[in-house]
């Protein structure tokens, strides 16, 4: 204030970046404060919200699906009615005499190949594969719909589907059967 020296007016702005450093420092903290103790509440309110919307969605959808007959859901169906169309490029033979070990491949050799099971309830109660994309979807694959055209079985049956994607084993399934009033599937004793 008093002198212009040049060190000493460096040296104050210095001081003054410094000092309204420190108070935003301490703003942000008391943000921070002020997040844990009312936002973050909020944000567990509106987050609980969307599970709650969601889980009236599953249930409305679930209940339409009864209601229809449908056994599995829209986007399962969806993803496997279009492996079902690439199927179109493969070609199997059976692995072994009992027919129920296949190898899928590709007309033209391109992509991996798929070995696929079929099932052998009650060991295996759903049609099966090694390849990456029904290991980690477990929707049937190109290669199974391949082997299903090839031995003439019902592709699109819930004996094919993988229990996971099995509408009645969805957790609100059976209350959704309940809130539509109609009879609750008699199931094997619940083990708890
Ligand atoms: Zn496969």
């Amino acid at each position: 204030m008093q002198c212009s020296s040049t060190h000493f007016t460096a040296g104050h702005v210095s001081s003054q970046r410094a000092e309204s450093m420190n108070a935003r420092i301490k703003e942000y903290g008391n943000l921070k404060k002020e997040l844990t103790k009312y936002n973050l509440n909020q944000l567990l309110d509106h987050l609980s919200g969307i599970v709650q919307d969601q889980e009236a969605k599953t249930k409305s959808d679930i209940k339409s699906y009864i209601k229809k007959g449908n056994q599995w859901c829209k986007s399962v169906d969806d993803i496997w009615k279009n492996e079902n169309i690439l199927a179109n490029d493969f070609d199997c033979q059976p692995r072994d005499q009992s027919k129920l070990i296949w190898h899928a491949f590709r007309h033209d050799g391109a992509e991996g190949s798929h070995e696929v099971r079929l099932p052998t309830p009650p060991d295996l109660d759903y049609a099966s594969c090694n390849c990456s994309y029904f290991t980690s979807r477990l929707i049937p694959c190109r290669g199974i719909c391949a082997v299903y055209f090839r031995v003439q079985n019902p592709l699109f049956d819930i004996s094919t589907l993988h229990p996971r994607w099995r509408l009645s084993n969805y957790p609100q399934y059976d209350i959704c059967v309940q809130e539509l009033g109609l009879p609750v599937p008699k199931q094997s004793t619940d083990c708890g």
